[in-house]
């Protein structure tokens, strides 16, 4: 039989127990409904690959001005994309890493090959002929060096199975008041047009244009042929000051970097709410 004095004691230390449960049950309800705060957002592109192609390289060296060439740039806006994809969990593929052409990846012969089913594809989809490609497909025409360079690309994305490819380039005018991000995406694909949306939106914010959205389709090589959904991103004029100042900043290219990997993740967030429905 306790005594008085300890029943008391006891009443007491049951009263802060209580307290503490309670206490505990509040904090782990709070972690419940505020859980998407809590868990870092480091993981949104888990099990994702996308391929990142730094535009021009080696004997192509894109457009210069100032004495900045655009594969220089180009190169270093895609390890800076590349990098933040990994830090959200995604798998970056650089479809270059140092200053090279891959004009050398294929054979003139491999490139008719793949030419040659592409022209009967397009023939049985019914789309839009490619006036090069018909040429190069009946023997008319042989194909352009840079031609292989591009091609290469599209072989390491897929070689990687990425899901997106995302070719970097910048724009150049003779007017140096031209500035801001132009995003071109696949004229037949829905997808390619969702992700170059979703992409400028960020971008625009960053490197404002004249036009707007500032995306638009485009029929060129790599964009034509990527069989995955695929976007060109103009990111910036190197002829005008400004954009090139800011493409060439440390600040600038993780700012840059940001803006397309968030869209990319609005990309992927659209597309599986569509495939819950
Ligand atoms: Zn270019």
């Amino acid at each position: 039989m306790p005594s008085k004095r300890f029943i008391v004691i006891t009443l007491r230390h049951s009263r802060g127990a209580v307290i503490g449960i309670v206490a505990v049950l509040i904090l782990l309800t709070a972690l419940i409904i505020f859980e998407p705060n809590v868990i870092p957002t480091q993981a949104e592109l888990t099990g994702y690959t996308i391929a990142i192609d730094p535009g021009h390289g080696g004997r192509d060296s894109g457009s210069a001005h100032a004495g900045v060439y655009e594969k220089e740039i180009t190169l270093l806006l895609s390890q800076a994309i590349a990098k933040e994809i990994q830090a959200r969990g995604g798998t970056a593929v650089l479809t270059r890493t140092s200053d090279t052409d891959l004009w050398d990846y294929i054979s003139y012969e491999e490139e008719i090959e793949i030419t040659k089913r592409e022209y009967k594809q397009d023939l049985e989809l019914g789309r839009t002929i490619d006036s090069r490609d018909r040429g190069i497909a009946l023997g008319t025409r042989f194909p352009p060096t840079y031609r292989l360079g591009l091609r290469a690309r599209l072989l390491i994305a897929q070689q990687h199975n990425a899901d997106l490819l995302l070719s970097i380039h910048t724009n150049h005018y003779r007017a140096e008041s031209a500035k801001g991000a132009v995003t071109l995406y696949q004229p037949h694909s829905h997808e390619s047009q969702q992700l170059a949306v979703a992409i400028q939106r960020y971008l625009k914010d960053l490197l404002p244009g004249r036009a707007d959205p500032g995306i638009k389709p485009d029929n060129f090589f790599i964009l034509r042929r990527s069989e995955i959904p695929a976007v060109l991103l103009e990111i910036g004029f190197v002829s005008n000051k400004g954009d090139r100042e800011f493409m060439l900043s440390e600040e600038g290219q993780k700012a840059i970097a940001e803006a397309v990997v968030n869209g990319i993740e609005d990309y992927f967030s659209y597309i599986s709410t569509l495939a819950s429905y």
